[in-house]
């Protein structure tokens, strides 16, 4: 390791605080942001938490300001609607031990951690059994014995969780090992750090990047552009830096993005920040969710009209999980067609 001073440790550390910091209560939170105390707090372990760069982006007296309503707990997420299950997508069932989930072909996800650095209500895994089922125990052994046996798998995908919540010596140790396989052309990173705690982004973490031998994408998850503020435009740059691969994916959110302006908006900011969007997700029906759910009539006119107006690049692909397909199963216009 280079040598770096004190101070320059401290800097580079300054994310662990700011993660430690994060734990809130919504009410808290929304004195903070000189509103009134509707939010629903309760104590269990998907309690309130949101990192002060986000909390920032959150317009003042605003209660339905769409950065404000990912992360607020309400009394709507104790309404549980009959669709909606602790494993929507399946997760379970193509679980092979120690946190690695191989559902696609050539693909294997590995639930890295369970610690996320912001708590979103909308969440698909927050009724994951993380404790029993992490990858990163034990050097990452299990989840490299996996890979080595299995000679179609091209690319490894890190979710969670949040992977970069992981210390950089540990994303250290699994790149090692993957590296030394020679099917693993692809690591892939599925995080909403970048938006939500850029100083994640320093300089280690960087230098990890862009040594690897590894391809390597980064899916950052922004659903709207507020998200982007200044800091968040310098971890990106510093990601780009690195030469990896910048995409985004973004859930479908009534009351949030649900309209045309504000993906389009989002999409034009991503591109100035050198990030492609990706996928545009149809909400995963995770318990006490079902106040976010847009309908796909609805989902569909909305890419309708980023079609219209946007080059195809910058038109994120609307995508729905759906538990034991092998695939993500696109949302095709024809159901409205009339
Ligand atoms: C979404 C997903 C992937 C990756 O799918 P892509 O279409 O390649 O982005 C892999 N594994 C699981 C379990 C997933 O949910
Ligand atoms: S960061 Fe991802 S895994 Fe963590 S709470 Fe948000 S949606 Fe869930």
């Amino acid at each position: 390791m280079s040598a770096l001073t004190k101070i320059e440790l401290n800097l580079q550390n300054n994310w662990l605080k700011d993660l430690q910091e994060s734990n809130t209560s919504g009410n808290e939170l929304l004195s903070t942001l000189g509103l009134k105390d509707t939010a629903d707090d309760y104590e269990d372990a998907f309690r309130a938490k949101v990192p002060k760069e986000f909390i920032q982006q959150i317009e003042l007296r605003n209660p339905d300001d769409p950065l404000l309503l990912q992360i607020l707990p309400t009394a709507q997420e104790h309404q549980l609607h009959p669709d909606e299950s602790s494993d929507p997508v399946g997760d379970l069932d193509a679980e092979q031990g120690d946190g690695i989930i191989h559902k696609y072909t050539g693909r294997v996800l590995l639930i890295a951690t369970g610690a996320c650095a912001i708590h979103c209500r909308y969440c698909f895994r927050k009724d994951f059994p993380y404790n029993k089922l992490l990858a990163a125990r034990n050097n990452w052994s299990a989840a490299i014995k996996y890979i080595q046996q299995h000679p179609k798998i091209h690319e490894v995908i890190l979710s969670g969780g949040d992977p970069l919540t992981l210390k950089t010596d540990k994303l250290k140790q699994l790149t090692r090992q993957l590296e030394q396989i020679s099917h693993v052309k692809t690591l892939r990173i599925h995080s909403r750090i970048p938006t939500v705690l850029p100083n994640r982004i320093n300089e280690d973490l960087c230098q990890w990047l862009a040594q690897t031998k590894l391809i390597t994408v980064i899916v950052i998850h922004c659903n709207h552009a507020n998200e982007i503020s200044e800091n968040v435009q310098t971890a990106l740059a510093k990601l780009n830096e690195t030469g990896v691969q910048l995409l985004n994916q973004s859930v479908l959110l009534r009351g949030v993005n649900n309209n045309a302006e504000a993906l389009i908006d989002l999409s034009m900011t991503l591109h100035a920040n050198k990030v492609l969007p990706y996928y545009l997700h149809q909400l995963d029906s995770a318990r006490g969710t079902h106040h976010f759910t847009v309908s796909d009539k609805d989902a569909v006119l909305i890419i309708k009209k980023l079609r219209s107006n946007l080059p195809g690049y910058l038109v994120p692909q609307l995508v729905r999980e759906i538990s034991g397909e092998a695939n993500k199963t696109p949302i095709s216009s024809n159901i409205i067609s009339s």
